[in-house]
């Protein structure tokens, strides 16, 4: 059968290791880490997915939390208005529920079950003379290592990333004891908070290593009041900071988060990196070819959590594209058809990603305004999450937007 080098065990890699381990490949998948460092170490995102993305780990039948996670029924979007209040404050019904298993037990999970059906797990760093070496000994090589080093080797398109610096601070906190919303209780959704010119906090249910749990995560404008964690060594002093800000910018979520403590000490993460769309194939020193996924080639910033989203999706894709392709060789043509396929989907989330980290034109805040008036706005807002693709309907041209508003409001 055909060997295949998958270099980086997250979302991408290890959903496309079992993918191809179930049909039939022989894969070898390399990770600079061990499950049980990954499971005991810092959290790496709040790795929202909806139900386009969780159905391809159900389509693999690796879906092994779904029961045990909550069930992300709605997604709201609240706007602060300067005196504290809500300007604008909604929640719309996702069609089918998203869901967020934290990383660390879901990919220290993925790993031991590719391991116990009998793949090659090699636990190492891998750097470019590897791949160098492995390119000559694999069918294919993927380079799945998400935004670390190896990304060097992978051109950045500058055409397609308008952005060369970080657009947002990033701060997660993951948290036992948050209440819900009060107008809500028992309706669990990914909520939204929007501060016009400082940044966004999102909160969302999460299943993490030791249960339920809840994840504030702020979005900062670099250099304003919310870029404040970088430096901050302390768990405990990185929420004592999530909260004061919570307290100032959205005190509707502050509200229910005066009883909440860290789920663990590794439940914090603070960074930033700058949204980028690279060239996916990397040409190796010894002429060999090796084809990048996911994030290496399309990180996007995680402002309209899309990242795992769209990890699941490449997978997916990249899965189809190898095994249609039979015994014929891996060459550059079919790479770059193969990442054709995905950027059909894939330039969408980076369009409509890139579009919500810049300053909102007027008639996306009518759009976000009037979906707290007529719910159906609301509810295709939501569902944008799932398929970003349905933007172009309605959020880009300001034309197109009214028609969208006029024909809501008249039905
Ligand atoms: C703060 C934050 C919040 C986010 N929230 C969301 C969200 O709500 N929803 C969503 O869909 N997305 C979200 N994302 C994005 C999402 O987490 C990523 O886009 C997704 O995990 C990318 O998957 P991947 O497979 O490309 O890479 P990763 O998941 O990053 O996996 C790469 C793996 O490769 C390993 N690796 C790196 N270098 C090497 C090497 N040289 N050799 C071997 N292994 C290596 C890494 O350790 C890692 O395990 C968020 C991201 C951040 C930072």
């Amino acid at each position: 059968m055909r060997k295949i080098l998958i270099v980086g065990a997250g979302q991408s890699g290890l959903q496309l290791a079992l993918g191809l381990q179930s049909q039939g490949y022989e894969v070898t998948l390399m990770s600079n880490r061990t499950a049980d460092e990954i499971r005991s170490g810092r959290v790496m995102s709040t790795q929202c997915m909806f139900d386009t993305a969780l159905q391809h780990e159900r389509d693999l039948g690796i879906n092994f939390w779904e029961s045990q996670a909550p069930q992300i029924k709605g997604l709201g979007v609240s706007v602060a208005a300067p005196d504290g209040s809500r300007a604008v404050d909604w929640v719309g019904a996702l069609d089918g529920y998203a869901q967020s298993v934290d990383q660390r037990v879901k990919m220290a999970g993925w790993m031991e079950t590719f391991a116990q059906r009998g793949g090659q797990l090699v636990i190492h760093g891998a750097a470019v003379s590897d791949l160098d070496y492995f390119s000559r000994t694999y069918d294919l090589v993927l380079v799945s290592a998400g935004k670390g080093e190896l990304v060097s080797m992978f051109g950045r398109d500058a055409a397609r990333s308008p952005y060369s610096e970080p657009q947002r601070a990033l701060a997660v906190a993951y948290v036992h004891g948050l209440g819900p919303r009060p107008e809500h209780p028992d309706f669990d959704a990914v909520r939204c908070n929007l501060v016009p010119g400082v940044g966004e906090l999102f909160v969302m249910p999460t299943l993490t290593t030791s249960g339920r749990a809840d994840i504030l995560f702020w979005e900062g404008v670099p250099g304003g009041p919310l870029d404040v964690f970088q430096g901050v060594k302390d768990p405990s002093e990185h929420l004592a900071l999530t909260l004061e800000l919570m307290e100032r910018f959205t005190p509707w979520e502050y509200a229910r988060a005066t009883k909440v403590e860290l789920t663990d000490a590794g439940g914090t993460l603070a960074g930033r990196y700058a949204p980028t769309v690279r060239n996916p194939i990397g040409r190796l020193p010894g002429g060999g070819l090796v084809l990048g996924v996911a994030d290496v080639v399309v990180a996007n910033d995680p402002i309209t959590g899309q990242g795992s989203n769209s990890a699941s999706k490449c997978a997916a894709a990249y899965l189809a594209s190898i095994v249609e392709h039979g015994d014929r060789a891996f060459d550059e043509a079919w790479m770059r058809a193969t990442f054709d396929r995905y950027w059909d989907t894939a330039q969408h989330v980076t369009k409509w990603t890139n579009a919500m980290l810049g300053v909102p034109p007027e008639h996306v805040l009518n759009l976000i305004g009037a979906a707290g008036q007529l719910r159906p706005v609301a509810d295709r807002f939501a569902n944008g999450f799932n398929d970003p693709a349905d933007f172009e309907n309605f959020f880009y041209d300001p034309e197109k937007t009214s028609a969208y508003l006029a024909s809501v409001a008249g039905a």
